[in-house]
């Protein structure tokens, strides 16, 4: 086996030492990325600094199968872009490169960024393409366990953050004040509470102070980058208790405001959580249909009162509803079409004939509409367990 080294800024770390076999192990278990490897490779023969970084490394010292593989090195984009012919350059806030290995993979590299941002008036950043130093790189990352460099070439652990301790501890400890960092970009507030369930950590007091204290800051990040947020949040195995820990410490709130725990939303979660586990697909539209379905229903009775066509009000009920949803989180035009056939469905599900049932199983949105009656059937609406059960036996 390599012989692996850490380099920290404590010259003589003993708690780093002590690991220093675990590290050689787990980073030794042909883990890493063949592509990833070359990408690095061909950096450092052109002359360039270069090394694997952030969520790979930590998931890799975890024991975890990485889900991809960034690079950070002191080439520029362009530099970077020219060594690579099937690459392109990328990024509105950042400047990155996609070095593309397929019509479906791609490894990104990013040059080392200095710490110095420039922020606007109230401390968000506006400019974040100030090229630095590997140690400039590693301060300006979000939290310690995300801020691990590994060098293939020598084999050694890279930790400038005291990052392998809050690995090993299980803690989530940002790098520098949280205060400041949180309002320089507000979304690391959301990161902190995904990594806090994905590791099984424990978040620094102060880590869970500034966001109760700060969570209203995520109603100026641009709804198409909350999206994004959220696919991450909920599309894993632990949906569950990220929605928790989301209600818990007040984000949730400025996510989904119209939405309130209850036990649909809960037995969704989890059965999401199983279906991940099992390998089985898992949509967007319909944790958004889950999470929106009380707020569409209040907003049905509301109108309801104005005596027009049923059909007609359920229309206006879930636009008004999925409107509001869309100030704060984006939905994507397909997305919000098929939240609308779920919820439109439910109607039909529930009263149709039995004639008229044959035709909505061929309904191409038939099985989301079914398990959203069934999961209903199991939670809040217990009064649907027979019709549940008449659909289930329908498509036997
Ligand atoms: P995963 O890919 O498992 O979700 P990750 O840590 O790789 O986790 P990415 O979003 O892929 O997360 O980001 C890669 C790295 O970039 C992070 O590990 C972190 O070092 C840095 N980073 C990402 N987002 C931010 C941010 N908002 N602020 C500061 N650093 C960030
Ligand atoms: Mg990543």
């Amino acid at each position: 086996p390599k012989n692996i080294m850490v380099e920290s800024h404590k010259a003589n770390n003993k708690y780093l030492n002590n690991h220093l076999c675990e590290i050689e192990e787990a980073v030794d278990k042909k883990l890493i990325d063949k592509d990833a490897q070359k990408v690095v490779k061909t950096l450092n023969k052109a002359g360039h600094e270069a090394y694997l970084v952030g969520g790979c490394i930590r998931d890799l010292l975890l024991g975890h199968k990485p889900k991809d593989f960034d690079i950070a090195t002191s080439a520029t984009p362009e530099q970077v872009h020219q060594i690579f012919k099937r690459s392109r350059l990328i990024g509105r806030r950042f400047r990155l490169v996609h070095i593309m290995f397929s019509s479906r993979k791609y490894i990104e590299v990013a040059t080392f960024r200095s710490g110095k941002v420039k922020t606007a008036g109230n401390g968000v950043i506006v400019r974040d393409n100030l090229y630095g130093t590997l140690k400039e790189d590693a301060f300006r990352r979000d939290f310690s366990v995300n801020a691990l460099y590994y060098d293939i070439q020598n084999s050694q652990v890279i930790d400038y953050v005291d990052g392998l301790e809050a690995l090993y501890n299980s803690e989530i400890r940002m790098i520098g004040n949280p205060v400041e960092r949180f309002k320089e970009d507000p979304v690391r507030m959301i990161r902190a509470i995904r990594f806090k369930v994905k590791l099984g950590a424990t978040i620094d007091p102060k880590i869970s102070k500034s966001i109760s204290n700060q969570a209203y800051l995520l109603a100026n990040i641009p709804a198409a980058r909350l999206y994004d947020e959220c696919i991450k949040l909920f599309h894993n195995e632990n949906a569950y208790e990220v929605f928790e820990q989301l209600v818990k410490c007040g984000l949730l709130n400025y996510l989904f405001p119209q939405t309130k725990e209850t036990s649909f939303i809960n037995k969704t979660l989890l059965n999401t959580s199983k279906r991940i586990k099992n390998g089985k697909p898992v949509t967007p539209a319909f944790l958004f249909a889950v999470f929106l379905w009380e707020a569409q229903n209040k907003r049905f009775n509301e109108l309801n009162k104005k005596k027009k066509s049923r059909f007609l009000i359920m229309i206006k009920a879930s636009e008004d509803v999925i409107s509001k949803q869309t100030e704060q989180v984006l939905m994507p035009r397909w997305l919000s079409a098929r939240v609308k056939d779920i919820w439109l469905m439910q109607y039909q599900l529930e009263n149709c004939s039995t004639k008229k049932a044959k035709e909505l199983i061929g309904h191409p949105r038939f099985r989301m509409a079914y398990d959203f009656l069934v999961l209903r059937s199991e939670s809040i609406n217990p009064e649907l367990a027979e019709r549940a059960k008449y659909w289930t036996k329908l498509q036997q």
